[in-house]
């Protein structure tokens, strides 16, 4: 549309991806509207774009109903990593659930476009390998991880649900492990534990035997898979889905290199040679997946992509990030 301003609202835009896709989308000319609780985010994520006048950042819990007129909602609030998830799990599974259904119906209202960011979670302990979008997971609904693997699987009925019933436009990706820039240094998660635990000549903590695997996708390559996937047209999006027996639209999105944790850590030691750091082992948390392998053929085929950033490549970024904030703080 020429010299239209597309306006976007991005939940969780605070966070480490969300604030990412702001910056994108300012960058590319839209105007962003963040609503954030800023559990887990942060204004320091977003401070660089406070000044600019397309933007604009509010306070607010998706729990409750939002108002506004948007082209695009990005759904992006739950906290992700699992000691956060871990923290408050009531609150995890309602902000998933309820989230995502005040979401669905500002789309339905103001008749915008909706993307949510579903998660390899919904495959639980996976017993097929790699994962593709047809298989329906090994998932405890009564563990610790199940606030977040449960409330994400409700969030994708509901969607599915508001698709069929209303015709919302919606589009769901399940994101595989993503790491980079923007993550919080005390997430959690093993990719910014690792870097920072190196940086800090701290003990590297492998849970378990650090046999377990998981595939790492840079913040970048997921970035594109978004974008792509909300620029298509809804009729190819139905037609590519139909034909697949798909029922609504979901894909996998995510780095199909397969790495241990172990590995990883070696990755991570041998990119900080002055680092001090040992390993050291302890012990594996309740139901932590085994194995985790993005099936990735239907987003290549649908939006002709694929990752382009290599672990070896996207762990150096990271790296500096982390350096720079802890030499900051
Ligand atoms: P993050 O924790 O950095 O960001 C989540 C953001 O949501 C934070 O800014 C937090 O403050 C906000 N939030 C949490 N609860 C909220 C609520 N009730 N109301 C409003 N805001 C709330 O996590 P992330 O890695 O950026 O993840 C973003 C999304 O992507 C999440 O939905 C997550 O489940 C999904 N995801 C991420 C990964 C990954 O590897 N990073 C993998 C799979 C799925
Ligand atoms: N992990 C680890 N040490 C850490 C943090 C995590 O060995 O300091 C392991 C964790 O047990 C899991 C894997 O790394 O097997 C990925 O954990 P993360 O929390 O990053 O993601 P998720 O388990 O949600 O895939």
């Amino acid at each position: 549309m020429n010299g239209y301003t597309k306006k976007c609202l991005i939940t969780g835009g605070a966070g480490f991806i969300g604030s990412q896709l702001a910056r994108r989308l300012l960058l590319q000319g839209c105007e962003v509207t963040v609503i954030d609780n800023l559990f887990t985010g942060s204004k320091g994520n977003i401070y660089d774009l406070m000044q600019n006048p397309k933007f604009t950042f509010l306070i607010h819990d998706v729990t409750q109903p939002f108002w506004g007129q948007f082209d695009e909602i990005y759904n992006l609030a739950c906290p992700a990593s699992p000691i956060h998830y871990q923290h408050n799990p009531v609150e995890t599974i309602k902000t998933s659930v309820l989230g995502i259904m005040n979401m669905l119906e500002l789309a339905l209202k103001t008749k915008a476009r909706i993307f949510h960011t579903s998660t390899s979670e919904v495959y639980g302990d996976p017993d097929v390998h790699p994962q593709p979008e047809y298989y329906w997971g090994n998932v405890n609904t009564i563990g610790i991880r199940s606030c977040y693997d449960e409330g994400k699987r409700a969030a994708e009925t509901i969607c599915a649900d508001y698709l069929r019933q209303y015709g919302v436009d919606v589009r769901m990706i399940r994101i595989f492990n993503t790491y980079g820039p923007c993550m919080h240094p005390h997430d959690g998660r093993v990719v910014s534990n690792f870097i920072v635990q190196a940086l800090q000549n701290k003990n590297i903590t492998i849970y378990g035997n650090g046999q377990q695997s998981r595939s790492f996708q840079y913040v970048d390559d997921l970035l594109d898979a978004i974008q792509l996937y909300m620029a298509l047209p809804r009729a190819k999006v139905e037609r590519f889905f139909s034909e697949k027996g798909i029922a609504v639209p979901v894909i996998n999105v995510g780095n199909p290199g397969e790495f241990t944790i172990r590995e990883l850590a070696e990755m991570v030691l041998a990119l900080l040679p002055e680092s001090k750091s040992k390993i050291i082992n302890e012990d594996l948390p309740k139901d932590d997946p085994k194995r985790r392998r993005p099936d990735i053929t239907l987003a290549k085929e649908l939006l002709g992509w694929e990752p382009r950033i290599k672990l070896s490549e996207g762990l150096p970024k990271t790296i500096e990030y982390f350096r720079a904030l802890i030499k900051g703080n």
